[in-house]
């Protein structure tokens, strides 16, 4: 299988994050993450690693706006114009309510505009690290157009919180919007979100399209992050009416439970009859991740990756989170090689 990964990831590397308390905690979205992964492909026999392609920036514009670019360019050095301390990650506590008055209005205090929550600290790579987690997408995206069945994007940071000009929940781009926003001069695309948490922002982005249907297995955002969507509800807008559907799942949610719904969710993808399928893939579905109280197992997560290769379509997988390190690589490989077919 052919596997995108970039190493400047490791630019994006915040020393901490301040989570429900006030405290400085140590950052869960973190390089080690990427080198769990990279271990246990390298263990595989069948993992064809390479680096990304450069695409440039227009194909991150088609989703994301100049501001929002702009902003992500240049607000470290601008916080550290004002600020004395060195290599300190910017976590901004004020955010923006109604955002078309603050548009219009002077910014003077741009950040809180461009962040929906306080995960999402700049460090001084962040903008290198999450242009190039959108390049690894990039070239995934191409690989499957170019006739490969199935390719793997590693990307990091993460991408599926990411709105057209909002950063949130570890996210800066929203790399699987990115790739079927690029796939879609192509045909119709889906995307499966199978990460813990709804991916909001995939789902706002192409709320009200009917060439990209958007389905996603999730924990309730009544109980868990990111709250603000993800309801059962939500099903498109517009011509997008119809083409978005979201499975709230309560916790403790286990392989046969998981599977029939996923089941359901594949019957209607296969029904969409896309030309390509990009699947966002967060392993904190996994039983014991310190962000999620689901119960699915490894052979959970493999069975999982069977289920999506009986779909025969041309697939990229999109690493989204999990944060139980040290089980993570294991997890990634057992969802792939599912979906290989071993
Ligand atoms: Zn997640």
């Amino acid at each position: 299988m052919k596997i995108y990964t970039s190493k400047a990831h490791e630019c994006h590397n915040p020393p901490f994050e301040i989570f429900t308390s006030q405290e400085h905690v140590a950052y869960d979205e973190a390089p080690r993450r990427v080198e769990s992964i990279l271990a246990a492909l390298g263990k595989t026999g069948w993992a064809e690693i390479s680096e990304p392609r450069d695409f440039g920036l227009e194909p991150i514009l088609a989703v994301h706006s100049a501001a929002h670019l702009n902003y992500l360019r240049t607000a470290y050095e601008d916080w550290r114009s004002v600020s004395p301390v060195e290599g300190m990650a910017f976590i901004p506590y004020k955010h923006s309510v109604d955002r078309e008055t603050a548009l219009k209005g002077d910014i003077t205090e741009p950040d809180g505009f461009f962040m929906t929550d306080m995960t999402v600290p700049i460090a001084p790579g962040t903008f290198t690290a999450a242009c190039a987690s959108a390049q690894v997408a990039l070239s995934a995206a191409q690989a499957i157009q170019n006739g490969e069945p199935s390719v793997y994007a590693l990307c990091r940071p993460p991408g599926h919180h990411a709105g057209r000009e909002v950063c949130g929940g570890y996210c800066f781009l929203n790399n699987a919007a990115i790739a079927a926003q690029w796939l879609s001069q192509y045909g119709k695309i889906a995307i499966l979100d199978i990460d813990y948490h709804a991916g909001n922002g995939t789902q706002a982005i192409f709320y009200e399209r009917a060439d990209v249907y958007v389905t996603s297995l999730h924990a309730d955002p009544a109980r868990k992050y990111p709250r603000f969507a993800g309801y059962a509800h939500e099903t498109g807008a517009g011509p997008g009416a119809g083409y978005h559907k979201n499975y709230p799942l309560p916790a403790g949610m286990d392989d046969a439970a998981y599977l029939c719904i996923l089941e359901e969710a594949l019957d209607l993808v296969a029904k969409y009859d896309p030309a390509y399928l990009v699947v966002s893939t967060g392993m904190d579905i996994y039983a014991g991740d310190p962000l999620g109280d689901f119960a699915i197992t490894r052979q959970g997560i493999h069975r999982i990756g069977q289920a999506i290769a009986r779909l025969r379509l041309p697939t990229m997988l999109i690493q989204e989170g999990g944060y139980q390190v040290d089980e993570l690589g294991n997890n990634v490989v057992a969802l792939l090689s599912g979906c290989l077919g071993n």
